[in-house]
C-alpha cells in the first residue's frame, strides 16, 4: 500500500466551558482554554490516504483534487469561532481529538472511490497534536523538552575500545543535548472533556519525570545510567518503564529526538499498535 499525504493549515478561535460545571472545576480541567473570549491556533493538518494505484495515471489520487475537498471542507473552520459559527461543537467541546474526529467525517465521506483516507493528523500548535484513523481509539500526543549532559562510556568496553566505539561521545568531561521527548497516548475520547486523557495530569505525570533529568548529568546524577551506557536507546526505554505504569495502559509511543537530527522510538515491549 502507498500512503501518500498532503499538508493544509486553518487559523480558528475555540474555548473549552462546560456550563454544568462550576467555574472551579472548568478552570481546573480546562485552565487558560477557559478564557471567556476564546483564544485560537493555526492549526495544521495532514491528510493521508492511500488505495490501489490508478494504473493510468500511477497515483493514489490526484493530489490537486484532493487539495480541493480538503479545502472545501476548511473553509468551514478557517478564520471562524469552532464553538460559535460551526454547527459541530454544540455538544461536544472543539478540543482537538472532536476536532480531528469531525474533520475525518467530513473528508472521509468526500474521497471518490479508489482513494480511502488512512490517517489525520491535526496539530494545534507545533507541541500538541492528535491522531485519528476512523477507529475506536484517538491518539493525542505532546512533547516536551529537557536539557542534560552526558558521556557514552560502556563498562563492559576498554578504554580504547569505548573511544573508537562512541568517538566524540566518550569525551570524559562529558557533553550535552537538548533532548524532546514526543509521548503519544491514546484510548476513548471522554465526552465530558473532549480529551483521552487530563491534559494536567499528563504535563504533570511527564514534566515530574523530565524535572528528575533536566540540567542534570544523567550518568553522574541519575541512578539508571550509573553502570549502563546513556543512549538515547536507554534513555528511551527507561522514560518509558517510569512512565508506561502512571499512564495505566494509554501510552502507545515515545519518540526521543536527542538532536535535530537523531530519534529513537519505543513503543514498549509488546506494542500494540503499528506506527504512527
Ligand atoms: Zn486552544
Ligand atoms: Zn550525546
Amino acid at each position: 500500500m502507498v500512503y501518500a499525504t498532503r499538508r493544509f493549515e486553518f487559523s480558528a478561535a475555540h474555548r473549552y466551558w462546560r456550563d454544568d460545571w462550576s467555574p472551579e472545576e472548568n478552570e481546573r480541567v480546562f485552565g487558560k482554554c477557559t478564557s471567556p473570549y476564546g483564544h485560537g491556533h493555526n492549526y495544521t493538518l495532514d491528510v493521508t490516504i492511500t488505495g490501489t494505484l490508478d494504473a493510468r495515471t500511477g497515483m493514489v489520487m490526484n493530489m490537486t483534487e484532493l487539495k480541493a475537498i480538503v479545502n472545501e471542507v476548511l473553509e468551514e473552520f478557517d478564520h471562524r469561532h469552532l464553538n460559535e459559527d460551526t454547527p459541530y461543537f454544540r455538544d461536544q467541546l472543539p478540543t482537538t481529538e472532536n476536532l480531528v474526529r469531525v474533520l475525518w467525517q467530513l473528508i472521509a465521506a468526500r474521497l471518490p472511490g479508489a482513494a480511502r483516507l488512512a490517517r489525520l493528523r491535526l496539530y494545534e500548535t507545533p507541541e500538541l497534536w492528535a491522531d485519528y484513523d476512523g477507529a475506536e481509539e484517538t491518539t493525542f500526543a505532546r512533547s516536551y523538552s529537557f536539557a542534560a549532559a552526558h558521556r557514552l562510556h560502556a563498562p563492559a568496553l576498554s578504554a580504547e575500545e569505548n573511544r573508537a566505539v562512541y568517538g566524540k561521545c566518550n569525551n570524559s568531561n562529558g557533553h550535552g543535548h537538548n533532548y524532546t521527548l514526543e509521548v503519544s497516548v491514546a484510548g476513548p475520547v471522554d465526552p465530558a472533556t473532549g480529551m483521552v486523557i487530563d491534559l494536567v495530569a499528563m504535563d504533570h505525570t511527564v514534566r515530574g519525570l523530565l524535572d528528575t533529568l533536566d540540567f542534570r548529568h544523567l550518568d553522574q546524577e541519575i541512578a539508571a545510567f550509573a553502570d549502563k551506557p546513556s543512549t538515547a536507546e536507554h534513555i528511551v526505554i527507561y522514560l518509558w518503564d517510569e512512565l508506561a505504569p502512571r499512564f495505566e495502559g494509554r501510552l502507545r509511543r515515545l519518540k526521543l529526538w536527542e538532536t535535530r537530527k537523531n530519534v529513537f522510538e519505543y513503543a514498549g515491549p509488546n506494542p500494540m499498535t503499528n506506527g504512527m
